[in-house]
């Protein structure tokens, strides 16, 4: 028997259901070398200025302001070479006169009087002298202190992911540890009497288990804190008892196959028994239909439950517009997810009542973004999805769109 769509919870409502228990986790540093995929908690405030004190960007010689005027009005000017000053030297008060040049390398210090920084490709050897020649601006190639930064301004904001440059920024403020929002601790349940580890043989009517890859694989670029992954046949009691410990343990629990109506469905049966309040189960999307979302509050400990579809299309496809907006929501990311539009390449059509993500690779041209569904759209088959660029919107009310109609499209987590 199916279900009359109108008994499902639009995707709209369910993705609300979901983000409204999005509640923070708290706070923790972490060293800046763990911070990549983890999302900044506060503000990163300059303790100093940036630069921090005037140097040089190229290897050459500084100059006085009363050379770089005669060798402007003469076309050259001669100099003597009066000190060395290498990258991460002490000036100590050196100080340079007219008619001195000081030879300076790519982040030294500038002796006090230096007015410009004469590249050394341009410097000739002019006997015992070196020779500059005009055009010289007064100030060119050096880097002036707080250029960039003065002490107290905001480097950074919080809320926003660590990308390899922010972990460079906050270094170069001094920071060896970040303050990151907690990650949550995640539990991974894995139901099905018919599934076998990859590795293992297989017996007849036995398939591999590729839920647990390919979700372990998506949580690891969602910032997770740990990962505890458990495999269950399709019985309530052992059902039960992984999830009893999972959902004590951790702060999502996210569950694979089980939720459908089928009599071997074990895992609704299971968290009822277990508190766990159900918020939204069967959504009106394709593929993802039976997908399940509850939360249990026991001793001040809340843990969110994401019931995915077996079916590995669903499984992967609720992950990415239902759990992974909630784990990155828990860390303070709570901007929806961007989408933008593209133009149909090909017709495609759909029996109205269910919104499906259709899987699509995107190309671009002078009109902009060029999206074409990929082929094989049923929920067991992963092949389509996975050369797919991004999840294409085909709303819920339309039976058909046009080749050349636009489409709305999102990125996926990994793309
Ligand atoms: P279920 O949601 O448990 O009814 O499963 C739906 C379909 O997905 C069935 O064909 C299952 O064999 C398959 N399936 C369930 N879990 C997995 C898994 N972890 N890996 C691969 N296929 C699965
Ligand atoms: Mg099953």
């Amino acid at each position: 028997m199916t279900t009359p769509e109108a008994a499902l919870t639009s995707y709209t409502d369910a993705l609300a259901a979901v983000l409204v228990e999005a509640g923070s986790l708290g706070t923790e540093m972490v060293a800046a070398v763990a911070a990549p995929g983890r999302v900044l908690a506060e503000d990163i405030i300059a303790p100093f200025d940036l630069p921090r004190f005037d140097n040089t960007s190229v290897d050459g010689y500084a100059i006085h302001a009363a050379d770089v005027e005669l060798a402007n009005r003469d076309g050259f000017a001669d100099l003597a070479l009066g000190m060395t000053v290498p990258a991460g030297d002490v000036l100590r008060g050196r100080e340079l006169t007219t008619g001195v040049a000081a030879r300076v390398f790519t982040g030294s210090p500038l002796p006090a009087g230096t007015a410009a920084i004469v590249m050394q490709e341009n410097v000739e050897p002019h006997g015992e002298a070196l020779r500059i020649s005009a055009g010289l601006t007064l100030g060119q190639c050096i880097r002036r202190q707080g250029e960039e930064f003065r002490s107290g301004d905001i480097v950074a904001r919080g809320a926003q992911p660590l990308t390899p440059p922010l972990c460079a920024l906050a270094a170069t403020m001094g920071l060896a540890q970040i303050q990151v929002a907690r990650a949550p601790r995640v539990g991974l349940l894995l139901t099905g009497s018919e599934l076998v580890a990859p590795g293992q043989p297989l017996g007849d009517a036995q398939i591999y288990e590729s839920n647990g890859p390919g979700l372990a694989a998506a949580l690891k670029l969602a910032g997770i804190a740990s990962l505890d992954v458990r495999s269950v046949p399709d019985t309530l009691e052992p059902t039960v008892a992984a999830l009893s410990e999972l959902l004590e343990a951790n702060d999502v629990v996210i569950t694979s196959g089980g939720v459908s109506v089928g009599t071997y469905d074990a895992v609704k049966e299971a968290l009822q028994q277990l508190g766990v309040a159900r918020r939204i189960w069967r959504v009106a999307i394709k593929p993802g239909k039976p997908f399940f979302f509850g939360v249990r509050h026991r001793a001040g400990h809340k843990t969110a439950v994401f019931g995915l579809p077996g079916n590995p299309l669903s499984a992967l496809v609720t992950f990415s517009v239902f759990v992974f907006p909630y784990l990155r929501a828990v860390q303070g990311i709570t901007a929806p997810v961007q989408t933008f539009s593209a133009t149909l390449n090909i017709t495609i059509k759909k029996p109205a009542g269910r919104l499906e993500f259709v899987s699509v690779t995107l190309s671009n041209d002078a009109s902009g973004w060029r999206a074409t569904p990929l082929g094989q759209r049923a929920s067991h088959m992963l092949g389509g999805f996975s050369q797919a660029h991004a999840l294409a919107i085909f709303p819920a009310g339309l039976e058909r769109l046009e080749g050349g109609q636009c489409i709305e499209c999102r990125r996926l987590p990994w793309t």
